[in-house]
């Protein structure tokens, strides 16, 4: 019936898409996994102290939607009532009954009341006012612009709703491609989906990479290392095969120390998606039943087993997240996103349930091959609904709705802050400096869980986050049609719109061109100039560049909160040092002359630490991290073992501070010592352009990744006092 209704709602160019395929059989339930684990209150406790900060929060529910305005400023935010929010709908009025549909939005030319209000709501009121001279010249002028250009050859899953953007926003497609160069290019899978050597790419190089299960676990581990509470959002993993012993062992002591510690773990492959291979077990010992670990690496991870439940069922949040810029770091979060549902009513585990998947894996691509999923065309009820309308709920109930976004906007930041070093590592190796290259943004998925407590914790990152607007619905055993999904759509058109809205080349030429008209007003204009759009008579006020868009979906995150987050982007200097050294262009591994380099010019070396020693710790720890089987194309030191070098250096350096303080000591230490350096050498007479291109492949077209090379050098007088000392340390 939801799918009926969904499909007589949605008509493309007068046709439904509908294709139907042959399909294998369901994906048969997980093989009955074993035997237990639950660390009292894991990730329980401390909420994150953005709220504290007073962040605002990210996710405004749709302003069209009664309950999602409270949503937004919940009333007296009183606490979450104990038990779980299950059944019926929010007192209010039904959120679904005033959002309006995805095709009536279309209808005005405006697709998906999304997030920012009833795409209606601008339409109509533009149509009331008449339209005055300047708006006319205006689109005179609009008409006159040249179009930005889009390459959706590659665009793959993502098509259908690119489409849908690039006609809102009246850009023109080249979708078998170009033979000139386009201003963007949208690629399904990776950066590397197109030879580009110009505008910007919808993909980072390395990304993928980043973000699977082993190399996610292994930055956010690090991060934990250095910052355990902060970084309390991920549950405690292992790495298999190699930590197999370690994680024995932790949970034998755990469960010494603490006997009534029943725990369950989840084990994923590593690189898995859709729920693939996923199964819990109860005991490390269960893992070795399943023989293939050796075959296949994996992360085991804590199994959150008192999730926030609705409706009695488990479910998660993915949120998608735009990382706009590296360098600068520019974060933008989705104001709305998706919700999915498992189809099986929730209980905690237990060896008779643990083989469950409906029950415990909340993947629509699982789910979906349940009988019990509902598709529903209403953001409010079904197997996939919009965060949103959860937050409705939450917030009906009292929940601290704010609270909970700034708690989500501090998890997002926090895990963007662990993945940029080695992505910065991976661009400048892609995008060497000098050499033509994008600039490049992407979209990502955040899988969160709320805990019970209401506490996000961090599932996953997705590096191509499904942005399909159809699902498959089941005709005959075997037998799929697409069919639209307007909660899919509701959702995924805004954020590509609005990503495309934000690195639209032409607006930093218009901002560009205002720029330059503002410095020719004369004087006597300049005070009516600063006294702001809100204060002029509408008619003189400057319109948006943009008519007929609704406001953006995605809210800027970064810099905006950086002053609360800056303190943590230690291993992003730690990875400008790495850059520094690496020697040859496009390389990501440090051999031993740049090791060596490295701790001379930071001058690491001293009676107690010989070089002779330096060589034996970049052999030991090169050669743990290429035994791991990361990366076998390049020989050398990756960023990893560098930054465990590097801490294993602080470490001996500072010894009585805590791990942060040790890192932090260092790398000003280091920072000093080559700011120093570079003025020794301005002084002597080295050109900068010679010293570089001798030991500093660093800066890239925007990125600049090794600041001690071309930033002004360190405040000496500062510096010289901080390192007063500095001299007289010995390891
Ligand atoms: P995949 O990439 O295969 O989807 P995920 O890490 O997203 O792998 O896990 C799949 C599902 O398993 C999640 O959507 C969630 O429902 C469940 N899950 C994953 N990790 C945990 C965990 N630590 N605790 C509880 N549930 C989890």
């Amino acid at each position: 019936m939801a799918e009926a209704a969904a499909a007589r709602h949605y008509r493309r160019g007068g046709a439904r898409r509908v294709t139907a395929s042959r399909r294998l059989a369901p994906r048969a339930a997980r093989p009955p996994a074993p035997l237990s684990w639950q660390r009292a209150g894991s990730g329980g406790g401390g909420r994150a102290e953005a709220a504290r900060r007073g962040m605002e929060p990210a996710g405004a529910p749709p302003q069209g939607c009664g309950p999602a305005r409270e949503a937004e400023e919940p009333p007296g935010s009183p606490a979450l009532p104990p038990e779980e929010l299950q059944g019926g709908q929010p007192a209010r009025q039904s959120p679904g009954e005033e959002v309006l549909p995805a095709a009536a939005g279309r209808e005005r030319g405006c697709r998906g009341a999304g997030p920012q209000g009833p795409p209606g709501r601008a339409a109509r009121g533009r149509g009331r006012r008449a339209p005055g001279r300047r708006g006319g010249e205006e689109g005179v002028r609009a008409a006159r612009r040249p179009r930005v250009t889009v390459d959706s050859s590659k665009a793959k899953t993502s098509l259908e709703a690119l489409k849908i953007s690039l006609r809102q926003l009246r850009w023109r497609e080249f979708p078998f491609g170009r033979r000139l160069p386009c201003d963007i290019y949208w690629h399904g899978v990776s950066f590397h989906d197109n030879n580009i050597f110009s505008g910007q790419v919808n993909k980072f190089p390395g990304m993928t990479e980043m973000v699977r299960k082993i190399t996610l676990s292994r930055a956010v581990r690090t991060m934990q290392d250095l910052f355990p509470l902060e970084y309390n959002f991920y549950p405690r993993s292992w790495i298999l095969p190699e930590e197999f012993p370690l994680f024995v062992a932790e949970v034998r002591m755990m469960k010494d120390s603490d006997p009534s510690w029943k725990p369950t773990f989840i084990v994923k492959p590593d690189g898995g998606c859709q729920g693939d291979g996923i199964y819990l077990i109860k005991d490390p010992s269960d893992i070795r039943l399943t023989g293939s670990i050796q075959s296949r690496p994996a992360v085991v991870q804590e199994y959150i087993c008192k999730p926030l439940l609705v409706d009695k069922l488990k479910f998660d949040i993915r949120l998608y997240v735009l990382l706009k810029s590296l360098e600068p770091l520019e974060i933008y979060i989705a104001k709305d996103g998706l919700s999915r549902f498992c189809t099986e009513p929730y209980q905690e585990p237990s060896l008779k349930n643990l083989h469950q998947v409906f029950m415990h894996l909340t993947n629509y691509s699982l789910n979906i091959h349940s009988g019990n999923f509902i598709h529903s065309d209403n953001v409010n009820t079904g197997s996939k609904r919009t965060f949103s309308s959860i937050l409705c709920r939450l917030s009906s109930r009292g929940a601290d709705v704010k609270k909970l976004w700034s708690d989500i906007i501090s998890l997002v930041i926090k895990t963007i802050i662990a993945l940029t070093p080695e992505l910065k590592v991976y661009y400048q190796s892609d995008i060497p400096a000098g050499k033509p290259g994008p600039t490049c943004f992407q979209i990502l998925g955040f899988d969160i869980l709320l805990m019970k407590n209401l506490k996000p914790m961090l599932l996953e990152v997705n590096a191509n986050p499904s942005m399909r607007i159809e699902h498959e619905q089941e005709l005959s055993p075997g037998v799929f049609e697409n069919v639209p999904s307007p909660v899919d759509e509701e959702v995924k058109v805004a954020v590509i719109r609005d990503t495309l809205r934000l690195v639209d080349p032409q607006k930093k030429k218009r901002k560009d061109t205002q720029c330059q008209t503002l410095e020719h007003v004369s004087e006597a204009n300049e005070e009516l100039l600063d006294a702001g759009a809100a204060e002029r008579p509408e008619s003189d006020a400057p319109r948006s560049p943009e008519p007929g868009l609704p406001s953006l979906c995605l809210k800027q995150v970064f810099p905006k909160y950086a002053k609360q987050f800056n303190y943590l982007r230690l291993v992003d200097r730690v990875a400008a040092l790495f850059i520094r050294f690496l020697g040859v262009k496009g390389t990501t591994k440090l051999g031993p002359t740049g090791f060596r380099t490295f701790i001379r010019n930071c001058k690491l070396s001293n009676s107690n630490f010989s070089m002779a020693s330096v060589d034996i710790l970049y052999i030991d720890i090169t050669r743990r991290w290429n035994s791991m089987g990361i990366d076998h194309k390049e020989s050398g030191m990756c960023l990893q073992a560098f930054v465990e070098a590097f801490f294993c250096l602080a470490q001996k350096k500072y010894k009585s501070l805590p791990l942060h303080e040790q890192v932090a000591s260092l790398i000003d230490f280091c920072e000093y010592q080559l700011a120093a350096l570079d003025e020794k050498r301005l002084v002597c007479g080295w050109g900068i352009v010679e010293r570089r291109s001798a030991v500093v492949p660093c800066q890239t077209d925007g990125l600049h990744l090794a600041p001690a090379a071309h930033a002004p050098l360190l405040n000496r007088t500062a510096a010289a006092s901080k390192f007063a000392d500095c001299k007289n340390h010995r390891y």
